[in-house]
């Protein structure tokens, strides 16, 4: 006897802790080793792509995959599993020999094991035992399935049943079970079950319609109780229709009515926030007075997942995104719910939608943002994550108990999108050339000041990416992470448990950083400790809350930093603003008054062209479309060093920093003014009332 195991004792150890395949005996899973082949994906390699044939099914021997299905309506991908070795894909689309029902896409480099769909066929023919494997796999995925997306999900008062399949069962087994056959192709029966998870259902059925392959769907208790009361014994013709029964068929005309609305809209790429509203409407009025009010979490979840409401739910986000908006907020007033948008910086009302719609979308946007759905008078925040035509998008979703129910809100953070080249963000050269110098000091720190939605990340993150490389260590200390760089530790904050910025930042220098990303410098702690990284040769990315550059090092100073040392430690200071572009499609040459021009220092005659939008199409009538930053770079030097040192005043550092070659905000703003790529009065609100 050898000692060494050999490669085929290794495979059937492999397989044997396969899911699928754990019924089988050492001999079979010896055979079945035989038929598979190896092969290696990188990652982002997409091994199954929603839609396609079945082919082949895969195991993962190592490695890391993604599944995620879309939503036919919007397009969006959501994330329903993520896969590591031993887990089975694809086996689904060769047993039903339909298109492969989502996509699945390598995370790490991954090593699968192929099995053709022939193979897999004579497998299970040949062992009858695997589809025990099969049915426990189905019962895991459904439950994972229903509680994330909702997609396996059916109503039983949506469909066309043909009796003979429904009659498949005996009346027994389905009360029993409280399993409904509702559609059977090439000896796969789909199941609507009140309980996937039921495993003596999936034996019993199987023994009834023998070897018949079970594609469960997921129905309400509820809705199978009604079902059988009216629906089941009209279709099995056990007895007459019952009394009031014209009411139900003016319900059923209705339902279709609305069901060929929802065909014809579904063929347009996306529904109309009032046609998916109308539809939930529709939905709730047919429900009787007790169920009304959906309390409890079951109904809840249950009310949340009605389809209507899953499409209302994914078209806000898609609109938010299609729209480029920054945030979306759900708030409920007193009469309605209204739906704002964040777009270039202002919220717009969207639309109000019903009250009656409050709860579901509510709860249907907590169960995405995995939260609890039963608690709504505590603040909660969680998150969605889907992909959208390959980008990856983020939603930091955040529930505030407020008079008239819980308001929502949802920062869209689109982690993949819009992280562009510095000289892409900037528009003023010069500008451009002075931050990369900054940038490409070997250490110091970066202050980058500004108000809250001034696009301080967007400068940080395209700066890190600049000089992001496989030699150097780049760690980020977060709240939240918004954007994905790969190459670089990001830390998220957690106040509850006590991991501040101070307590990351001194873990990172432990960790024999290059360049480190503090997202706020907003107490001594962390002022601190970064200046003192910065003087230990590190390379320092921070924000802090200031107007201008200049009136940083009195903030410094504020939080307890000595003169000299910022004196020392600091690089440079980018004070920034985001003004709305003006449309370059219909902007015209406009009059400014001269208090104005006065204001900005010139006169009739030394003026430029000022430009306003008129509104046309592209710019949705407002004039307005896009933003561009407004920046003042105060880059130190000997002199401002030693006017720092000796704690000179914030009018001081900025007369010294100017005759140095530092351009104001203003400055910087009559520019883009004079180039017609922002307005006066957007200047205006940015500079003197927002400043
Ligand atoms: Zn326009």
């Amino acid at each position: 006897m050898s000692a060494v195991i050999s490669e085929t004792e290794l495979l059937v150890q492999f397989l044997k802790n396969v899911k699928l395949f754990a019924e089988l005996s050492p001999d079979s899973l010896a055979k079945l080793g035989t038929c598979l082949k190896t092969a290696e994906f990188p990652p982002n390699e997409v091994l199954v792509r929603e839609g396609a044939p079945g082919v082949s099914m895969y195991i993962i021997k190592s490695g890391l995959v993604e599944v995620r299905k879309k939503d036919p309506a919007t397009g969006i991908d959501f994330l329903v599993a993520q896969l590591t070795e031993g887990a089975a894909v694809g086996e689904m689309s060769l047993l039903t020999g339909k298109p492969r029902s989502a996509t699945v896409t390598t995370v790490q480099p991954t090593v699968v094991f192929t099995l053709t769909r022939a193979d897999f066929r004579n497998l299970l023919t040949q062992h009858p035992e695997i589809s025990l494997g099969l049915a426990r796999i189905l019962a895991e995925r459904l439950e994972d399935a229903t509680k994330q997306v909702g997609i396996e999900y059916i109503n039983l008062f949506k469909g066309n049943f043909d009796p003979r399949v429904v009659g498949l069962l005996p009346q027994a087994l389905v009360s029993l079970h409280k399993v409904v056959p509702i559609a059977y192709v090439n000896n796969s029966v789909t199941l609507a079950m009140v309980n996937p998870s039921n495993l003596v259902a999936f034996d019993d059925v199987r023994r009834y319609i023998k070897g018949v392959i079970i594609e469960p769907v997921v129905c309400t208790d509820e809705d199978f109780r009604k079902f059988m009361d009216t629906v089941y014994p009209h279709l099995m013709g056990i007895k007459e229709e019952p009394a009031g029964s014209s009411l139900k068929r003016d319900d059923k005309r209705d339902e279709r009515r609305r069901e060929e609305k929802r065909r014809a809209a579904a063929d347009t790429p996306m529904q109309s926030l009032e046609d998916l509203q109308n539809e939930i409407l529709g939905g709730l009025e047919v429900q009787s007075e007790e169920e009304e009010k959906p309390t409890n979490t079951m109904e809840l979840a249950t009310a949340s997942e009605d389809a209507p409401v899953v499409r209302l739910a994914n078209n806000i986000l898609a609109l938010a995104i299609n729209k480029g908006a920054s945030d979306i907020h759900i708030e409920p007033q007193e009469k309605g719910v209204v739906l704002r948008l964040r777009i270039d910086g202002v919220l717009h009302v969207e639309n109000i939608l019903s009250k009656k719609i409050q709860l579901p979308l509510a709860s249907r946007l907590k169960i995405l943002a995995r939260l609890d759905i039963s608690e709504r008078r505590m603040p909660q925040d969680g998150r969605i994550s889907i992909k959208i035509d390959e980008r990856a998008i983020d939603f930091r979703v955040s529930t505030v108990p407020a008079k008239f129910g819980e308001k929502i809100v949802m920062r869209i953070l689109d982690k993949s999108g819009a992280l562009l080249p510095l000289d892409k963000i900037i528009v003023h050269g010069p500008t451009v050339e002075k931050l990369r110098w900054m940038i490409n000091q070997p250490y110091g720190i970066i202050y980058v000041t500004g108000p809250t939605g001034s696009g301080k990340t967007t400068t940080l993150y395209s700066s890190l990416q600049e000089i992001n490389s496989p030699e150097i260590n780049i760690s980020t200390a977060e709240d939240p992470i918004e954007y994905d760089l790969a190459g670089l530790c990001q830390v998220q904050t957690h106040k509850d448990i006590g991991l501040d910025f101070a307590r990351i930042l001194r873990a990172f220098l432990r960790q024999d950083p290059d360049v480190i990303l503090v997202g706020e410098t907003r107490d001594q702690e962390t002022a601190k400790i970064s200046v003192e990284a910065a003087l230990t040769g590190h390379l320092v990315f921070t924000t802090l809350h200031t107007n201008d550059a200049p009136g940083s090092f009195s903030r410094l100073e504020e939080m307890g930093i000595e003169p000299f040392l910022m004196a020392n430690s600091t690089i440079g200071i980018i004070a920034q603003r985001l003004a709305r572009k003006l449309c370059q499609n219909c902007k015209v040459p406009t009059e400014v008054d001269e208090t104005t021009l006065g204001y900005f220092g010139y006169t009739r005659e030394t003026a430029p062209t000022f430009y306003t939008g008129e509104g046309c199409e592209k710019c949705n009538r407002t004039g307005k479309k896009g933003r561009v930053g407004i920046y003042e770079l105060l880059l130190m030097n000997d002199e401002l060093k030693r006017a720092v040192a000796g704690g000179a005043k914030s009018d001081v550092i900025r007369d010294l920093a100017v005759k140095n070659g530092m351009k104001t905000l203003k400055d910087y703003a009559m520019i883009l003014m004079a180039e017609g790529l922002t307005s006066v009065d957007e200047v205006l609100t940015n500079l003197v009332v927002g400043g």
